[in-house]
């Protein structure tokens, strides 16, 4: 989006993620509209506003050892509301993928299992498999008796299903390898 408002970047983490999501986070005004829309910022250490700052300075280490990104629902409640149309809910997401790709360790590694665990079952189901992905994730973080009382209500009212069903499996695991080619090309291309 071209305005007066924008200057010229002075950070290479913004680059990488406007390079990577299309999202251009110089256009930010510190309004701080998203961080007053945003329903879990009570749960992050720094709200969005200040994590879009953080990238603007780069001051990568402060954002990549940041819970924010890992505590971000996605619910676009942010990118509705910013007045320069940041998709920030986008640039949490190319946040998280440019920390894992650069080894960093997550800052709610719960959370980032979660992500990968749901990613893979999308791939090899067409869908989500809750019994199949709680019991792996159960497997990663060990956590066996966490949440059982809500899996047993989930399993009586027939939330959970006991075997997986496949419909879309096949288009699923086409549109990763898609994907997975593009980015690899994208990333030849950078370099
Ligand atoms: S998308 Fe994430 S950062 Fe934005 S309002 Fe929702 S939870 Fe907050
Ligand atoms: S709503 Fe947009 S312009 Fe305002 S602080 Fe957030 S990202 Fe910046």
């Amino acid at each position: 989006m071209e305005t007066a408002f924008t200057i010229p970047s002075q950070s290479e983490l913004a680059d990488e993620i406007n390079r990577m999501c299309g999202e251009n986070v110089n256009l930010c005004y510190q309004c701080r509209k998203c961080s007053a829309g945003c329903p879990v910022s009570y749960a992050m250490d720094y709200p969005p506003a200040q994590l879009i700052h953080a990238i603007r300075l780069g001051l990568d280490d402060l954002v990549f050892h940041s819970r924010t990104m890992w505590m971000c629902a996605s619910c676009e409640t942010c990118s509705t509301r910013c007045p320069q149309e940041v998709d920030i809910a986008k640039v949490m997401d190319a946040v998280k993928i440019i920390g894992l790709r650069k080894g960093k360790k997550p800052a709610v590694p719960r959370v980032a299992t979660f992500d990968k665990v749901m990613v893979n079952h999308i791939k090899n189901f067409g869908r989500m498999f809750e019994l199949g992905m709680i019991m792996n994730l159960k497997l990663k973080t060990r956590e066996f008796l966490k949440d059982a009382e809500l899996g047993m209500t989930m399993f009586r009212k027939g939330k959970l299903k006991m075997v997986p069903r496949f419909k879309g499996a096949r288009t699923a695991r086409r549109i990763y390898s898609r994907v997975k080619r593009i980015e690899k090309r994208g990333r030849r291309e950078a370099v």
